[in-house]
């Protein structure tokens, strides 16, 4: 779950809908955005005319016939008209708006009684395919993340949401989000928590209950979810949501206080980002620096990849935003549920095949790309370089002669570089939890990844609602597994953060302390609530509690530690 509550109308988003842009325009700007939709699909018009045109002499007859057929339905009013209605009414941007219209037809043509009216619902949908690649050409670009208009009324209802979909929806800043399938710390739920807005995955058939248009209540910490609530219960939720506001803007006062427990432990606190925009957020809480830039959303949602000089400005913004403070990027951790646009995954097991350093190593030109643009950006201040999903010391050899290699080819091009970038990696499988000695001795840091951490302890799938129920960080293994980690990083002076889900989460900051972390790195928004509970901690004493529970093998009781 990600807290706080949203009221709002249910927008209820197909999978086809969720592949496009979403943004809302201007008032000003509807004729404008009109305008582009009728120059794509002029464009369209073109290209099937042109099609058209070319076919050969022998081209079977229905061809023809279904290049006339698309033709008459890309002037008809339904899709111009009707599209650029939609846009006037609820200020969608263009793509949006075509791919609504889009849903809307494809379920009227599905009620269709005659059999041949019912099968022109394909021809509607490839000719709406059609407009939108010509639409995606000439894309505005999306306005930056904005904060304080995250508590809009427009609630995303739907099947499933991918991290690229929710890249997709950042710009229209929507007031929650609400699935049938996700895990609690599915990327799509994170991204929902880097946005500032709640979102419920997991509902199990909540599309099929709500309509467009109904009125929503949707309590992020509790998971409840009211459709069409009575003006009573309505009224109690706006009072929520005040008192949750407030208690929001009273945390502020801490924002330059020090993270330093009663007994004068001095706690490092980080940011996790998914966007280079998102420095400015971390920078306006007070983080101490970048703990997890998740380099990867940089690449996902968009057709191309981005080339060495775009990821140059991306990692250099964060580097200048920061302002001297460490930002560590992670290396790209595609695979699982992150993809790239198009790239369809056949491997059985995603989460456990071709994912992240192991995808990187396989790839070495893309590889390159990414470790020359972020061995520039340490020109500009100091930058870690992660490294995701490690289980093999052959795979850090492999990454540092992919680090000289792009050194090298800096070098013949005369480019600078800092001469000091540390390397890490993350500690995700357990495997290196386990033996983690020749890592902690060869690495510079170590970082704990307990989401991926959790899941591949407990053989859980982190988005598959069904066994959400047995994601549980407070598993004895799963704290033996940090606890071993951070232990040997004490050992070797090395330092150990946790980057997770569990870095964020107040209610068990009392536990990772009393595990001796000293190094959290978590969404901005949630580094005010850990600041508040360290500051009330003391960690000699949580040391010796959390030490007598782990022996115990019991579940650690949390109350206990707060005691
Ligand atoms: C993790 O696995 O805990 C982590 C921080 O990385 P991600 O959530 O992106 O897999
Ligand atoms: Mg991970």
């Amino acid at each position: 779950m990600v807290k706080g509550f949203a009221i709002g109308r249910a927008v209820v988003m197909g999978a086809a809908t969720l592949e496009v842009a979403h943004y809302r325009i201007q008032p000003d700007d509807v004729q404008s955005e009109c305008e582009r939709l009728e120059a794509a699909v002029a464009a369209a018009a073109e290209e099937l005319n042109n099609m058209a045109s070319s076919l050969p002499a022998d081209a079977p007859r229905e061809l023809a016939a279904l290049l006339t057929v698309h033709g008459m339905l890309l002037v008809d009013p339904m899709l111009l008209q009707q599209t650029c209605d939609l846009i006037a009414e609820r200020q969608y941007n263009a793509e949006w708006a075509l791919a609504t219209q889009g849903q809307i037809l494809g379920e009227q043509f599905a009620a269709m009684e005659d059999e041949y009216l019912r099968e022109r619902g394909a021809d509607v949908r490839q000719v709406i395919e059609r407009v939108l690649r010509m639409l995606s050409g000439s894309m505005t670009l999306l306005p930056l993340l904005d904060a304080d208009h995250a508590d809009e009324s427009l609630i995303v209802v739907a099947r499933d949401i991918s991290p690229a979909d929710m890249l997709r929806l950042r710009g229209a800043r929507f007031g929650a989000f609400l699935t049938d399938l996700g895990g609690p710390t599915s990327h799509t739920a994170i991204v929902a928590r880097s946005m500032n807005v709640p979102a419920v995955v997991g509902l199990g058939h909540v599309r099929s209950l709500v309509r467009d248009g109904d009125m929503l209540i949707a309590d992020g910490s509790t998971g409840a979810v009211l459709i069409n609530p009575s003006e009573q219960v309505l009224d109690e939720y706006h009072r929520r949501q005040q008192a949750y506001a407030d208690e929001r803007a009273a945390l502020t006062v801490l924002r330059d206080a020090q993270a330093v427990t009663l007994d004068g432990v001095a706690i490092r606190l980080e940011a996790n980002i998914e966007l280079p925009e998102e420095a400015a957020v971390a920078m306006a809480a007070g983080a101490d620096g970048i703990g997890l830039f998740r380099s990867e959303f940089l690449f996902m949602g968009r057709p191309d990849l981005p080339g060495e000089e775009e990821q140059y400005q991306a990692y250099s913004t964060v580097v200048r935003t920061m302002q001297g403070r460490p930002v560590t990027i992670r290396t790209l951790d595609l695979g699982a549920d992150k993809t790239l646009d198009g790239e369809v995954t056949v491997a059985t097991n995603p989460a456990l095949g071709l994912r992240a350093i192991r995808y990187c190593l396989a790839n070495p030109e893309l590889f390159a790309v990414q470790l020359k643009a972020l061995l520039r950006a340490s020109r500009h201040g100091p930058v870690r370089i992660l490294i995701p999903m490690i289980s093999h010391m052959h795979e850090v050899l492999a990454t540092r002669q992919a680090i000289a290699a792009a050194r090298a080819e800096l070098d013949a091009r005369g480019e600078k570089y800092s001469g000091k970038i540390e390397l890490g990696a993350m500690v995700e499988i357990p495997a290196i939890a386990i033996a983690i000695e020749p890592f902690v001795a060869d690495l510079d840091f170590l970082s704990i990844g307990t989401n991926d951490l959790i899941q591949y302890t407990l053989a859980i799938d982190r988005g598959d609602n069904d066994v959400a129920d047995l994601y549980d960080p407070l598993h004895p293994a799963v704290l033996r597994l940090i606890a071993n980690t951070i232990n040997a990083g004490e050992r070797a002076g090395k330092p150990v953060s946790v980057c997770g889900e569990m870095a964020g989460d107040a209610r068990v900051t009392r536990m990772l302390l009393g595990l001796g972390l000293k190094e959290f790195s978590m969404h901005p928004q949630q580094l005010l609530d850990v600041k508040k509970e360290v500051r009330l901690a003391h960690t000699n004493a949580l040391r010796v509690k959390v030490a007598s529970a782990l022996n115990r093998a019991e579940p650690i009781d949390l109350a206990a530690l707060a005691a």
